[in-house]
């Protein structure tokens, strides 16, 4: 039978697959590891579990669409549940900021880092709440194929001022530096430097206002393993431990998919949600036609990369909240150092996750799991050896979570487990170990961005990170619309 088929089972791959599956084409997801979900993979040991990646679930509503365009109920699935605050950010001379989605409350304590700066907030918010409107609810899942499709949003950048960065964008209403960093940090969550990033990432924040921070019962793992089963329950399939070796090419049509193990299956047509870089220069590496954009590929600009500690606790710590992102001494200065620099800063900024907080089932009883992760360079910024520099930078961040945030922490370890550079390279196949895929600046987003169809083999697309709109559970869940479209129109034809 003439299958069609999704390369990876990250949340990207997943939400095409169901989307074709709903549509009556059948699909059969590929996927190199013993579990679903790529960077949403699950750890488990001794009891506890840790999910790998995205913790912060948003925009519960294009989950939703998902079961709701298959006839199901997400309900019957998994259980969203919702996390207040979203975050709490604190800095280390001892401020921090409860940041949720009650005005008066963010409100007032705006005021206590700066009165002046409750008016400009609102100025932000409105613009966040523009841009939001543009960018993510009208772009963000419709494919930008032709210049043509550029140039029709081109007075809307414009009037929003795209050019400009997240950072300045904050800077224009808000005066406090602590606000200042509060409010621009949330690109580095999609792998977008603050600083050059385009102001449009600034609508993460009006999303979060709009729709909430959530966290599904059983963790991220339990949303993919939702998704899975709908998948499942629809008559497609997710075949695990089926890595893709090569694609092959016929004419200018993918005739077939070739595994590592030897087996081979015909293909009506194939999304890749593999790294991009990865798909054009390794699985379509013999053909010709691609060579010299897979070469171009490689020369632009990856994302960061992250270094993260999974870590279970003999002992629960119900003073932090389930997220908190630790601020360091410098901003600036040191995600600047993170792009662009060729050594690990001796500083960090952290985000901290305390799932068993909202959700004891996460870590056997009396105990509790968590990960920190700090951004890094990514292995073409800077080429480290995270053999060695790894543990001394876990050594570091566990003193340090010590001093400022869990006190006892390094006595009451039960099990960790260390994830670098080398890992995302090496198990995920990402160019330079990047977290986030292609870094989410103006010149790499939307048309500039690797399109959802393939514009020269007819029956490849693209679905997740490395294609429109980009990185972060709502991006690549947008992207899987966008591609999913364009199959549907290709494959009725
Ligand atoms: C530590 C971390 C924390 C994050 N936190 C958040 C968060 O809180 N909220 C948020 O919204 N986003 C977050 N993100 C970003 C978000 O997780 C990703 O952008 C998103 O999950 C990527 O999904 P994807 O569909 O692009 O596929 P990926 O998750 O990248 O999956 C791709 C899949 O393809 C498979 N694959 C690759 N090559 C092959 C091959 N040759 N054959 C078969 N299979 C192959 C891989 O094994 C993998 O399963 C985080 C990312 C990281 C790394």
């Amino acid at each position: 039978m003439n299958r069609t088929f999704v390369i990876g089972a990250g949340f990207g791959g997943l939400a095409l697959a169901i989307r074709l599956q709903a549509a009556g084409i059948a699909t059969t997801v590929l996927e190199q590891h013993d579990k679903p979900g790529g960077r949403a993979y699950v750890w488990q040991d001794q009891g506890f579990t840790f999910d790998a990646g995205p913790t912060v679930i948003t925009d519960p509503s294009a989950i939703e669409a998902l079961f709701t365009l298959a006839g199901k109920s997400l309900h019957d699935y998994v259980e969203l549940m919702p996390v207040t605050p979203f975050y709490r950010l604190c800095w280390e001379d001892g401020r921090r900021l409860d940041y949720d989605n009650h005005p008066q409350r963010l409100e007032q304590q705006i005021a206590t880092f700066n009165p002046q700066d409750v008016a400009g907030y609102r100025q932000f918010l409105a613009y966040s709440r523009e841009v939001f409107n543009e960018g993510y609810l009208k772009l963000g899942s419709v494919p930008f194929l032709s210049w043509r499709d550029m140039v029709r949003a081109g007075p809307q950048l414009g009037r929003l001022q795209a050019w400009r960065s997240v950072y300045s964008m904050v800077a224009k209403f808000i005066r406090d530096d602590h606000l200042r960093q509060a409010f621009s940090f949330h690109s580095l969550l999609v792998g977008g430097n603050p600083f050059a990033t385009s102001s449009i990432y600034t609508l993460i924040h009006a999303l979060e206002r709009e729709w909430g921070v959530w966290f599904p019962r059983g963790g991220t793992g339990a949303l993919v393993n939702g998704m899975v089963k709908l998948l499942q329950d629809l008559g497609g399939e997710v075949l695990l431990n089926a890595e893709v070796q090569r694609l092959d090419i016929t004419g200018d049509r993918i005739s077939g998919v070739q595994l590592t193990d030897g087996r081979r299956f015909h293909a009506q047509a194939v999304a890749s949600n593999a790294d991009v870089v990865h798909t054009y220069n390794c699985l379509l590496a013999h053909h010709p036609a691609v060579a010299k954009r897979a070469a171009a590929l490689k020369r632009k600009r990856m994302s960061n990369s992250l270094f993260v500690i999974y870590f279970g606790l003999n002992q629960p710590h119900p003073q932090l909240a389930h997220h908190t992102v630790c601020f360091g001494p410098r901003y600036r200065q040191l995600i600047n150092e993170i792009f662009n620099s060729g050594q690990l800063a001796e500083d960090f900024s952290l985000y901290l996750h305390a799932p068993s907080n909202s959700d004891p089932s996460l870590a056997p009883p009396g105990c509790a799991s968590f990960y920190v992760l700090t951004p890094v360079p990514h292995l073409g910024t800077a080429d480290i050896d995270w053999r060695q520099e790894g543990p001394r930078l876990r050594d570091r961040i566990f003193a340090y979570l010590e001093t400022h945030y869990m006190p006892g922490l390094r006595s009451q370890l039960v099990t960790e487990r260390m994830f670098t550079p080398f890992d995302f390279r090496d198990r995920l196949h990402a160019h330079h170990g990047s977290a986030f895929s292609l870094e989410p600046i103006l010149t790499q987003s939307a048309w500039f961005r690797p399109h959802n169809r393939d514009d020269v083999i007819r029956n490849l697309y693209l679905v997740g990170a490395g294609t429109h709109p980009g990185a972060g559970v709502p991006g690549v869940i947008g992207s899987a619309k966008a591609t999913a479209q364009l199959m549907l129109e290709d494959l009725a034809g």
